[in-house]
């Protein structure tokens, strides 16, 4: 049996038909280097999807590959109770600098998931704790993603994950997000006072008294399809949450770490969330690891003697492993000495340009919406009357089975195709990877 064959009758891969796998073999990867992989026969792929969003910066990058090593010789893992360990706080120390201020105290997890059930249990505990016990539900966006365990996927809006599961659910409240590609007042993104802001007003007077916590994807609402949406609707929502003493909780686990252009989503919009998840770009997806970062306010509403019941007992094996730490040092070092962000910011800049060149014309293309290096190209029937094709023609995986003989992962969303792809691209690879995206469009719609 060749690698092919026996990985067929092992593995059960994630969010897939395994039927489709008869005719789409599953690639088998053997290295990688930058923004490229390389199967066991040699073949090359741009990936442009940096591996499920998280790798931010490249395949083995030595900076952090060297990190890793480093630590693998002194301390693989340790138990977190009431042990730490030196890289758990100097990532801490060197996180403080650049997230979000107000936010001050961070609680560790393996993954994002993880990181959105602690994040909603924190909100829930805290509201208990500060007298607000009517406080048991969660607000979230339609739309939104924030992962596939029970308490993210109850937060979460997107069909596809979540529909059938949802007798096993929590009874959320989803409050209608904004849709600026149709948007139903006729107004531009980012030239508009957020009207659909109105649902959150709306929800929020019927609904506050008995919310603790609204989770949102600020600005990029990611498996929905990269929706995009302005920064004035967080700056309204922090308004709103104070108001009505509701914690905000900002997903930016595919956000962080530079994808929107600044370091976290929430830098555009000038304000801080309550509880803030990290995980998929913080240890450039070398390493599974995420963390829930909070205010001392919520923290010391859990600060008490212990036995007054007050303490957050909830705890994760590989919490604050080492090994994820030094990979998420590798990181910061490098976003710290080699300007990323504003090297990213040219690139961003010429992607996005050389998008609309080879695609904006096109006549079932709907719109390239882009925030960061993060692009996005919605299929459509027609542009006048922005009419989706029948998502059972399954217009974005045939494109993108085309473009994977062509080497470039373009594993779309739907009728949306995407582009979010390491920090690190040049412009060479993305005239590669553009070129590859428009050829394979055209072989398949015209
Ligand atoms: C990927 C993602 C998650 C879930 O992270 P996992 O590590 O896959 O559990 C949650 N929220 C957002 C916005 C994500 O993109």
């Amino acid at each position: 049996m060749n690698l092919v064959e026996k990985d067929l009758k092992y593995i059960w891969h994630p969010c897939s038909q395994m039927k489709d796998y008869e005719e789409l073999k599953p690639i088998i990867i053997d290295h990688g280097k930058g923004v490229y992989l390389y199967d066991t026969e040699g073949k090359e792929y741009i990936d442009i999807v940096s591996s499920w969003w998280c790798n931010l910066l490249g395949h083995c990058n030595q900076t952090i590959t060297e990190s890793i090593k480093r630590q693998l010789d002194k301390l693989e893992h340790v138990i977190f109770a009431n042990f730490s360990h030196e890289p758990v706080i100097a990532l801490c120390e060197q996180l403080m600098e650049i997230i979000p201020k107000g936010l001050t105290k961070f609680n560790f997890s393996d993954n994002g998931s993880a990181a959105v059930e602690c994040a909603l249990k924190m909100s829930f505990q805290y509201q208990y704790q500060t007298g607000q016990q009517k406080k048991t539900r969660f607000m979230c966006l339609t739309e939104g993603y924030h992962g596939e365990t029970i308490g993210a996927l109850s937060v979460g809006s997107v069909d596809l994950y979540a529909k059938i599961y949802k007798p096993m659910l929590m009874d959320a409240i989803h409050v209608e997000a904004p849709d600026c590609y149709r948007c139903p007042y006729g107004k531009c993104r980012d030239a508009c006072n957020v009207e659909c802001f109105e649902h959150a007003e709306k929800a929020f007077a019927e609904h506050a008294d008995e919310t603790c916590a609204m989770i949102v994807e600020p600005l990029l609402q990611g498996s929905a399809g990269m929706r995009i949406y302005p920064a004035l609707y967080l700056k309204k929502l922090r308004v709103l949450c104070d108001e009505y003493q509701v914690l905000l909780i900002a997903d930016e686990i595919a956000t962080g770490f530079g994808r929107t252009g600044k370091m976290f989503a929430f830098d555009h919009a000038g304000v801080s969330p309550d509880i803030m998840c990290v995980s998929k770009g913080l240890t450039g997806g070398y390493l599974p690891m995420a963390i829930t970062i909070t205010t001392d306010e919520i923290y010391e509403a859990f600060y008490a003697d212990y036995n007054e019941g007050k303490a957050f007992m909830h705890s994760h094996t590989y919490s604050g492993n080492p090994l994820g730490c030094s990979a998420a040092l590798g990181v910061q070092k490098i976003l710290r000495e080699d300007n990323i962000l504003e090297k990213a910011a040219v690139t961003a800049e010429y992607l996005h340009n050389k998008l609309n060149q080879a695609l904006i014309d096109h006549p079932h293309m709907g719109e390239i919406r882009h925030i960061g290096l993060v692009n996005a190209m919605e299929l459509i029937i027609d542009k006048k009357t922005k009419e989706e094709y029948d998502s059972k023609l399954r217009m974005g995986y045939q494109i993108y089975k085309i473009a994977l003989q062509k080497g470039l992962i373009l594993r779309p969303l739907g009728n949306v195709l995407y582009f979010n792809p390491p920090l690190i691209i040049n412009e060479e690879e993305i005239d590669k990877a553009v070129a590859i995206c428009a050829q394979s469009i055209k072989e398949v719609i015209g």
